[in-house]
């Protein structure tokens, strides 16, 4: 049970699903979409460098990115890379499958595609993307789902390239490599309206939305394939986003801590105003502490300071105690502000005087100092930092903006989920400026044929195929899930339709047979359909007994290339007449007849592994066990 009354606090929460497509081909290129562990055919190194725009400025983000001084390397492939993915190239069309695929999800959205397409630019500064941009289409607009008699807004649906994958981060030499190998493989973006109330809400939705997707049969199977956020506010918040949520048990929590960590900045925010703080108590001149601190004992600043280095500090005004207020688990509002710094300039080692100071062996004298050079009073707090002197100050004025910041509460922000369930900054929220026309491409006209030709491919629904499964072969709705998520529905069924077998038998043995094989690290993704159906084709002629499957899978997993006929030679399995098995039985009782004499039917059991270690698979187990049981009542009679 969670702490907070959701409907009190008014929480909003959306999600947004980008989830890779099963094409043949890239997105605006035709090299093969799949990620490779070899070795790179080629590596390219490259760096930023920031260029003027139209209106003769720099863009502010874009110097942020330079400033941080990295190089890139990117890892090329000849087959899963070409010119487009390095920017010599403009894009080729784009690739038809991803096209339909598009319009039918559309169609699925209740939306109406949208005619005229217009490929976009997204400005991507992190190097994920050569170009510095990814190309993005919206395809439709203000759709919904309906779930449980619920509809829920889907505000967009694009179709777009995903970017490199980042490989290395050689903080040292500051060089982030990226592979190429994933850039540019088709993905769809789903957005919905912030219409979930409860995470329970949500959890469900994004649920039925990923089974939605894998459904239909359009997308990649595997980790990494699909990657969801969050948006969330509360009613005296904002809305925040949170990426990088791996697992849908991850998202109660994650939201909790946000609501949580939205009351304090909310909390802090009242209590700046209490103080009579206003955005213009913060016009604050830097002063440098480097004099004071040079006598220190604390390593990272000694050695800042030998090697000429500064120490610039602020005295932030009536700010006192309000830095070292948790705002999310343990972590303190001035360690949230030290998460940004880190993140916009680089920059570590924020101190300030909320914290205790003697962990930076920063001793009283030194505090004196500092709160006498920075001429504080008694409800100010300082902060200070190390490094180089420009790098400091632009630093300090990031610190300052943020705590301008607390006075408007909740800053709309995109964060990163941790492993804790706590986030940490990524960025300021982009608005829906960010995307512009691609002028290397042209429009792309939907006609009435094309949305005619879509219409019938649209998929059933998961929560029509659950119903239709469960009425036609009565096996639990939890494995019919399991069958659609481990797409292994399709087999199912066409087993179902060819031969008369029991439906949980094949059930259980397409999921919790295999899943044990996996589990002892069997390959059994080289199992094919054809080879699963033959061997329910086996049963159903009665050449193998059921408890002989298990065996079989496992054979054919590890020999792929062997087929049925000789796999059954090979494991000795054929099904034997009921006589044989008497005899077998006979022959047990007769080795063991002491035993039973003592035991009775206690005997039973052991006696049954014996006679199953000749028959096991040739037989089905209850029939032996029912010849065993009468056997040995008839023995003990006697
Ligand atoms: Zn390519």
């Amino acid at each position: 049970m969670s702490k907070w009354n959701y409907k009190e606090l008014g929480l909003r929460a959306g999600i947004e699903i980008h989830q890779e497509l099963d094409t043949e081909s890239k997105l605006f290129c035709r090299c093969t979409p799949e990620l490779t562990q070899d070795d790179p055919d080629f590596i390219i190194r490259r760096n930023f460098r920031p260029v003027l725009g139209e209106m003769g400025e720099f863009d502010k983000a874009m110097l942020v990115e330079y400033q941080k001084g990295l190089s890139i390397q990117y890892q090329g492939y000849d087959a899963y890379s070409c010119s487009y993915e390095i920017d010599e190239t403009p894009p080729f069309e784009m690739d038809t499958r991803s096209l339909e695929i598009g319009i039918i999800l559309c169609l699925m959205f209740h939306m109406a595609p949208i005619r005229e397409l217009h490929v976009c630019r997204k400005n991507y500064l992190d190097g994920s993307v050569p170009c510095g941009f990814q190309r993005t289409t919206i395809f439709g607009l203000n759709g919904y789902i309906e779930i449980d008699n619920k509809k829920y807004g889907v505000n967009t649906l694009c179709v777009e390239e995903d970017a490199a994958r980042k490989i290395q981060y050689d903080e040292k030499n500051k060089i982030i490599t990226y592979r190429l190998d994933r850039l540019g493989i088709p993905l769809v973006e789903i957005v919905t309206d912030p219409d979930m109330n409860t995470p329970e809400e949500f959890e469900k939705v994004a649920f039925n939305l990923g089974l939605l997707l894998r459904s239909s049969g359009f997308v990649k199977r595997g980790i990494g394939t699909i990657r969801q956020d969050i948006n969330v506010s509360i009613r005296s918040g904002s809305r925040v986003e949170i990426k990088g949520v791996q697992k849908l048990d991850w998202i109660q929590p994650l939201i909790d801590n946000e609501i949580e960590r939205q009351l304090n900045l909310v909390k802090i925010k009242e209590e700046m105003e209490k103080r009579g703080l206003n955005k213009s108590n913060f016009n604050i001149k830097p002063i440098e502490l480097t004099e004071i601190l040079k006598e220190t004992k604390f390593k990272p600043l000694k050695s800042a300071i030998k090697n000429k280095k500064k120490v610039i500090g602020i005295k932030v005004p009536k700010m006192k105690d309000l830095l070292g207020i948790k705002i999310q688990n343990d972590k303190s509002f001035g360690k949230e502000i030290a998460e940004k710094l880190k993140s916009i300039t680089g920059l570590k080692g924020l101190i300030h005087s909320d914290e205790d100071l003697k962990k930076y062996k920063i001793t009283n004298k030194e505090i004196s100092a500092i709160e006498k050079k920075l001429k504080m009073d008694e409800k100010d707090l300082f902060i200070f930092l190390f490094g180089p002197k420009n790098k400091v100050i632009e630093s300090l004025d990031v610190i300052i903006n943020r705590i301008k910041m607390a006075l408007d509460g909740v800053p709309q922000e995109t964060r990163r989920a941790e492993e804790d369930f706590t986030t940490e900054f990524i960025r300021e929220l982009h608005g829906g400026k960010r995307l512009y026309p691609d002028t290397d491409m042209h429009p792309i006209i939907i006609t009435d044929k094309m949305i005619e030709t879509a219409s019938p491919k649209i998929p059933e629904y998961p929560w029509e195929i659950i119903d239709r499964i469960y009425n036609e072969y009565k096996i639990d709705k939890e494995f019919i899930i399991d069958l659609i998520l481990s797409e292994r529905l399709a087999i199912f069924e066409r087993i179902l339709s060819n031969y008369e077998i029991d439906p949980k038998l094949v059930c259980i043995s397409l999921l919790e047979t295999l899943k044990a094989l996996s589990r002892k690290n069997l390959p059994i993704e080289k199992i094919t359909d054809d080879q699963l159906e033959d061997v329910f084709a086996a049963l159903n002629d009665k050449k193998i007994a059921k408890e002989a499957i298990e065996e079989i899978f496992e054979t054919m997993a590890l020999k792929p290339k062997m087929n049925i006929e000789k796999i059954l030679k090979e494991l000795d399995i054929k099904s034997i007449s009921s006589d044989a098995v008497e005899n077998i039985i006979d022959e047990v009782i007769e080795k063991n007849q002491q035993f039973i004499k003592e035991q009775g039917m206690r005997a039973f059991k052991p006696m049954m592994g014996d006679v199953m270690k000749v028959v096991r698979g040739k037989m089905d187990g209850k029939k032996v066990s029912d010849l065993l049981r009468t056997k040995i009542t008839k023995f003990l009679k006697q």
